[in-house]
């Protein structure tokens, strides 16, 4: 029948905003036989719908770099297909209520800024003359964005669909994509069915462009696709006076409520704190171009909130209340990428009513990751691989959904951590910890100590400045530096790699010398072929065919999905995942020798277990491994040890410790004593962006050893030079506190952003690390010569820099 072909390179699932982008970007890549498959027609899901506001404003470099070029995109691509997307550069006015909120955006925009977003802070009054119809004598400032604007969803899509088929795609409306084939772990079809007949289409690639279907559909073929549906709402008014077409995307996040104009009137929506969870399983068939039944009640938060905003609404008419399902994601992120379970099969969905704004940019990665093997640059808060199999749980993302739909306007304090479906996954101590108040932050699903609360003292409130529990972290840290800390690490990714090839398979993964004794501990990089990381590991020889394997808590998914992949099919090498296998407890500090040697026959002297060693040892009732090694600096041990002993091990380690003044100690003493120490962090200072040379961690690659990924890039890195450079920072201003992501200034301009931040006990003020970078080579003396600052919201605060 049909013009439905046999064979192609790629199949997207889904015609709305985002598979279409995906179809425009690779037809614009030039990639041949690439088909979209519509169940119904194309932007019938959740994309007609959408109000269609588009902001540039991210939290991280990358991802503002994708939502600019989506504005690039959609103001031109008239003039391209002759299809025009409704672009208006309407410009955006973001209001602030308290003076917390202001500062907030102050360092939002400072970072913004340095991302080459073009904004103005205004007062109350300027506001109100860019918007009449706000109420502004309650509001402590407002932030200007001249560049951001709106634009019509279908139109977008309409033409994007357009701009695809120029180029020689096909898309398909009418055509439900039934199954993916799978063989091998690796996609190489497509199920059809279109009007009562079913077909097959074989393909090298399959994206999964589904919107709130992507989950089900996802599950079908095993990838784990987390996301879920809410009610999501917005009321449109008749005209109403003093509202005009230039009248500009209004926020009033502290209020939780956004305003477009559209035909005079207005559009009225937002993300209320507490959302509804669309709970319907499955989505009932032919949920085409629908909307869900009003829910006054649910809306009534954003309605108080903007009858107060602008006085306008209490006469005016709206309408209608609409209400229509939008996918949400257990972080408010996007999913994007290659699936770790099936090779070839993309992902692109999990927008979290940021959609439209982001789908130029979300389908050109998309598009780029599918043609190139590999993202274009770091891309690590939208990675698929951010996720593990428990966050494909519906209670868990129902619960989750409930919360995360309002982050979009919440408060973002630092560190804040979020509260709905936890705890989940629990280390052996996790009472024991509770009950020595420790509060407890959650990593992939893991909770771990923060801190501990001396005397079960209240929760201090959260805070942009110096934070109440600053007073704690001082004696933490105190006590890893005099005496001794225990740390529960036992969130730890931890993976054996084991057979005949093992060894050949590391060789090949890792940059560091891996053919090492039996025993002994390697910190090595994991390259990608442009030389950044892909992680950071520690490999452990176990046996001359055995390998453990250990990485950041953040990084199991990732980690393991690339070392495995990275097994030939002629490699004899299995790995397995045994995280939840093992816990590690962190004795550091002064007195760790003396504690463990309490409790252990063995030698546990430097000389019988030298640094970067480990060894099998007694300790009390328990077997562990012990490594002599420290991430925070100073003497310690990492001790691994079965699950089911651990709270074994911790009771010994407390009750021999007692003597020594042994206390326990969470991960924001880590975090602050591995930055003093200059310890580098993956997720932070390390990602694929970064290579070693920049890092300034060339000593852990074994640069003259042929055959691992990276290592040409390296070379030719080292004799071009480098134009990055990982630095320390030290605030002069010892009341100044930065959290991370504050623009760094060299000479008064902006070269990078802090990638950590953390108070220093020992110098009494923020150390921080970041990187400078430069357009040509950073040479050190003009490094060493330069004047630092680092701005935090919107003041510069000099700094005393190093190179790392
Ligand atoms: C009230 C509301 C307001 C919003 N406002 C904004 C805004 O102002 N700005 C913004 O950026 N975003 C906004 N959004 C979010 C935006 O609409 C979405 O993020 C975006 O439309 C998601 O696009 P998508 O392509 O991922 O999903 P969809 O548009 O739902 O597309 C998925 C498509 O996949 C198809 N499909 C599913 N399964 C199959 C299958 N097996 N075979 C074939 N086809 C299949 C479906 O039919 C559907 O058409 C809003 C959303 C809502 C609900």
């Amino acid at each position: 029948m049909s013009e439905l072909p046999d064979r192609a390179r790629v199949v997207i699932v889904g015609g709305g905003v985002a598979g279409v982008s995906v179809a425009y970007h690779l037809a614009r890549r030039g990639v041949e036989r690439v088909v979209l498959l519509e169940q119904g027609k194309l932007t019938c899901g959740t994309t007609w719908h959408a109000a269609g506001l588009v902001g540039q404003t991210r939290a991280t470099r990358n991802a503002t770099r994708m939502s600019r070029y989506g504005i690039e995109l959609y103001a031109g691509l008239e003039a391209e297909t002759g299809l025009a997307t409704g672009w208006k550069r309407c410009g955006s006015l973001n209001v602030a209520r308290t003076p917390q909120r202001l500062t907030l955006m102050r360092r939002q925009m400072a970072r913004a800024g340095s991302f080459g977003v073009e904004f103005e802070f205004i007062d109350p009054d300027e506001a109100l003359s860019r918007a009449p119809i706000l109420r502004t004598d309650d509001l402590a400032g407002a932030v200007w964005i001249p560049g951001d604007g709106k634009v019509n969803p279908t139109d977008l899509t309409q033409s994007l669909a357009r701009g695809a088929r120029m180029r020689g795609a096909t898309l398909v409306e009418g055509a439900q994509v039934t199954a993916v084939d799978v063989d091998d772990g690796r996609a190489t079809g497509v199920q059809w069915r279109r009007d009562g007949r079913d077909g097959r289409i074989a393909c090298d690639v399959v994206v999964n462009c589904g919107g709130q279907w992507a989950r089900a559909f996802g599950a079908a073929s095993g990838v784990n696709v987390p996301l879920y549906a809410a009610e999501h709402f917005y009321i449109v008014t008749t005209p109403i006076a003093g509202v005009t077409a230039d009248l500009p995307v209004i926020r009033d996040p502290d209020g939780y409520i956004y305003y477009k104009e559209e035909v005079g009137g207005l559009v009225m929506g937002g993300f209320e704190p507490e959302a509804k969870p669309w709970n319907v399983s499955p989505i009932p068939p032919g949920f085409e171009f629908q909307l869900l039944p009003e829910d006054w009640d649910q809306f009534e938060i954003l309605m108080e909130n903007a009858l107060h905003r602008t006085p306008c609404l209490a006469t005016a008419e709206v309408k209608m209340l609409l209400n229509g399902p939008e996918s949400f994601t257990p972080d408010g992120n996007f999913i994007l990428g290659e699936a770790p379970e099936v090779r070839g099969y993309f992902v692109c969905a999990g927008f979290n009513s940021a959609g439209i704004a982001n789908a130029g940019g979300a389908g050109r990665l998309v598009a780029d990751w599918i043609v190139d093997g590999e993202p274009p640059h770091d891309v690590w808060d939208v990675d698929i691989r951010r996720f593990a199999p428990f966050h494909g749980n519906r209670r868990l993302l129902a619960d989750r959904t409930v919360e995360s739909l309002g982050l979009h306007y919440a408060m973002r304090w630092p560190r804040e951590e979020l509260v709905t479906a936890r705890p989940l996954r629990r280390s052996p101590l996790y009472d024991r910890l509770a009950a020595k108040h420790a509060s407890f932050g959650s990593k992939l699903g893991f909770e771990r100590a923060n801190y501990f609360r001396p005397g079960g003292a209240g929760e201090p409130p959260p805070t942009l400045g110096t934070p109440g529990w600053l007073p704690w972290v001082i004696a933490e840290q105190a006590a890893c530096r005099e005496r001794a800390v225990l740390f529960d690490q036992t969130s730890f990714a931890k993976f054996v790699l084991k057979g005949r090839d093992a060894l050949a398979v590391l060789e090949r993964v890792c940059a560091n010398v891996i053919d090492v004794a039996v025993g002994r501990i390697v910190y090595t990089p994991m390259l990608n072929a442009r030389g950044g990381y892909e992680s950071d590991l520690t490999v452990v020889r176990i046996a001359a065919h055995e390998f453990l394997v250990l990485t950041g808590s953040a990084q199991a998914t990732r980690d393991f999905a690339w070392i495995e992949r990275h097994i030939e099919a002629h490699e004899r090498a299995a790995l397995v995942d045994v995280t939840s296998a093992y816990s590690v407890l962190s004795l550091m500090g002064p007195r760790a020798e003396a504690i463990v040697a309490a409790l252990s026959p063995d030698d546990v002297s430097k000389a019988a277990l030298p640094f970067g060693m480990t060894r099998t040892i007694d300790v009390g009732h328990a077997r562990v491994r012990a490594a002599r090694m420290s991430y925070v600096g100073g003497p310690g041990y990492e001790l691994t040890v079965p699950t089911e002993q651990c709270a074994t091990l911790y009771d010994a380690l407390m009750g021999a410790g007692e003597a020594f003044g042994l206390a326990d100690a969470g991960y924001y003493t880590i975090d602050a004593l591995r930055i003093e120490a200059g310890r580098r962090a993956w997720g932070a200072e390390l990602s694929p962006d970064e290579t070693p040379l920049e890092a300034g961690l060339v000593a852990m690659v074994a640069l003259a050893r042929p055959g691992f990924i990276g290592r040409d890039a390296l070379v030719a890195q080292r004799e071009r030079g480098v134009g990055k450079r990982l630095m320390q920072f030290t605030l002069d201003d010892p009341e100044a506190w930065a959290w991370g992501g504050e623009p760094i200034l060299m000479d008064g301009a902006p070269v990078g952003e802090v990638t950590s931040a953390g108070y220093s006990r020992k110098l009494a003020r923020i150390v921080a690390l970041g990187y400078a970078r430069g357009a040509a080579p950073l040479d050190a003396a003009a490094l060493a010569s330069a004047r630092f600052a680092v701005d935090v919201a919107g003041t510069h605060v000099a700094a005393t820099a190093r190179v790392l």
